[in-house]
């Protein structure tokens, strides 16, 4: 049984009440009001309030949009224009900013920090949200062009943690940028537009496939044999040795203007071609790539922008790296959300780890949803189940806790009551059975600064698969959720 709201259950049968003597009481036993009283009872979304799910398909229209920017940099350009309508402006250091107002910071192209000033000093502490715009891919390798058996390939290194085997048979879009020695940097994505053509990693048919089906999964696709294939219609000249690859450069260059030699300085990555789109019957879910962790992106983004006039001033981060142990300059590991802070802070006079020290920070991530087709790996009682409202998780890491944040109970507290004030529905998770595995969110980089933080996010099926499930309930509910935080009159002890 995971955590959920004991008030809201109550709250929709408002007539319990131990001493109450009505006709509905009448009826329970000792019993059964001392467990209402003392016990958690867990509950779907849909059994709490059936007509949830009409408000939040209406939310997940502009998500599922939100989710055709595939890659952080696409997030970033997306987001920019949606900002500057809903009155936020470029960040400018050292200015004072005053209450009401709003600013977006644009960390080369890949990170946004945007703020809503609020009422009180902040010297009193931010509300910050952070999420990742990162999902797992297949990066291009630098030189990743090549010809064998004459066809054409791109060759990669995938990015984040993925069964490779899923990879492969599905159609894949190319995304990415191509930094000219003209200084000139030209964006491509091919493969999103029904028109385009499409790309796969292909596999080997099961005919033949007696030697491989022996093999362990991690080994049934290696990293090697991800390889995208291109084309293999040759160029017509007797004599050129590649024709195929020549054939594939002459028609990048055609529309692109560019050489081999320029993805040395690109940023290339094959992704998953397929729509957002409804799944279910029901429609009740979506079934997208990238949904870890632009779930929560989307909802902190939404919580921002509704958020007019917040008490204590709100932060929404959107990070990169996280896939990959958030190193690089625009990972968490990177100073750019401190000095960000900094700037902002000086402007009245405040030190930077002042201002950290009494603000909170929800690490809005993912969490695995438990899936009876694998429920051996869950632990009932600690999981997250679909449809029960955002996860809260206290602590992720491994086996014994390793490399964890693990929220304090103060900060526990202080969240659960603001989610239980604004009748948010929530649960309590783990990732898994204690020693079956594990995995990691921000929070610990975040945490490193002093910054009380915790774990919330979407529980989510097929986790870091081509097509990951969420459900939509889930997902609005999670908007719900940090909107009441943002919007929280509450004083961080
Ligand atoms: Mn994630
Ligand atoms: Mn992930």
């Amino acid at each position: 049984m995971c955590f959920h709201n004991r008030q809201l259950v109550l709250g929709k049968q408002s007539s319990i009440n131990l001493n109450n003597t009505g006709s509905m009481d009448k009826d329970k036993s000792t019993g059964q009001k001392l467990e209402e009283k003392l016990l958690m009872k867990p509950e779907n979304l849909g059994n709490i309030d059936n007509s949830l799910l009409d408000k939040a398909q209406e939310f997940c229209e502009p998500y599922k949009e939100f989710l055709e920017n595939k890659t952080e940099r696409e997030v970033v350009d997306y987001t920019i224009p949606i900002l500057k309508k809903k009155g936020f402006k470029e960040f400018q250091p050292g200015k004072k900013y005053v209450a009401g107002e709003r600013f977006y910071m644009n960390n080369r192209g890949k990170n946004l920090i945007m703020v809503t000033v609020g009422i009180k000093p902040v010297s009193e502490g931010l509300r910050i949200g952070v999420s990742h715009i990162d999902s797992p891919r297949l990066d291009f390798k630098p030189n990743p062009l090549f010809e064998d058996t004459d066809m054409a390939y791109f060759k990669t290194h995938y990015y984040g943690g993925i069964k490779k085997y899923q990879w492969t048979t599905i159609p894949l879009s190319l995304h990415g940028v191509v930094s000219l020695n003209n200084g000139k940097t030209v964006k491509i994505r091919i493969g999103e537009d029904p028109e385009d053509p499409s790309f796969c990693v292909t596999d080997l048919l099961p005919h033949l496939a007696q030697n491989q089906m022996k093999k362990s999964a991690p080994e049934i696709i290696e990293g090697e044999q991800l390889n995208i294939l291109i084309g293999c219609w040759p160029y017509e000249d007797e004599k050129v040795n590649a024709k195929v690859k020549l054939n594939i450069m002459r028609i990048l260059n055609e529309k692109y203007g560019i050489k081999e030699e320029d993805f040395l300085s690109a940023e290339f990555c094959a992704v998953p071609a397929f729509k957002p789109r409804d799944l279910g019957l029901d429609r009740s879910m979506i079934g997208a790539y990238g949904q870890d962790d632009s779930s929560c992106a989307y909802a902190s983004l939404m919580a921002e922008i509704d958020c007019i006039n917040p008490e204590f001033t709100t932060v929404t981060v959107f990070a990169d790296k996280e896939e990959t142990g958030s190193d690089g300059v625009t990972g968490m590991r990177s100073y750019f959300f401190r000095d960000f802070v900094e700037d902002f802070v000086s402007a009245y006079g405040l030190e930077v780890r002042h201002v950290l020290r009494k603000s909170i920070c929800l690490s809005c991530d993912v969490n695995a949803a438990i899936d009876p087709a694998w429920a051996d790996v869950f632990e009932k009682n600690n999981c997250s189940f679909l449809n029960r409202g955002p996860v809260v998780s206290k602590y992720t890491g491994s086996r014994g806790k390793y490399s964890t944040n693990d929220a304090s109970a103060e900060v526990m507290g202080f969240l659960r009551n603001i989610l239980d004030e604004a009748k948010i529905t929530w649960q309590v998770g783990e990732l898994g059975k204690v020693d079956i595995g594990g995995g990691g969110t921000i929070a610990s980089e975040i945490s490193v600064h002093n910054l009380d933080t915790v774990d919330m996010g979407v529980p989510v099926l097929s986790m870091h698969a081509p097509l990951e499930v969420t459900s939509k309930a889930d997902v609005y509910m999670l908007y719900k959720a940090i909107l009441a935080f943002y919007a929280s009159k509450n004083v961080k002890q």
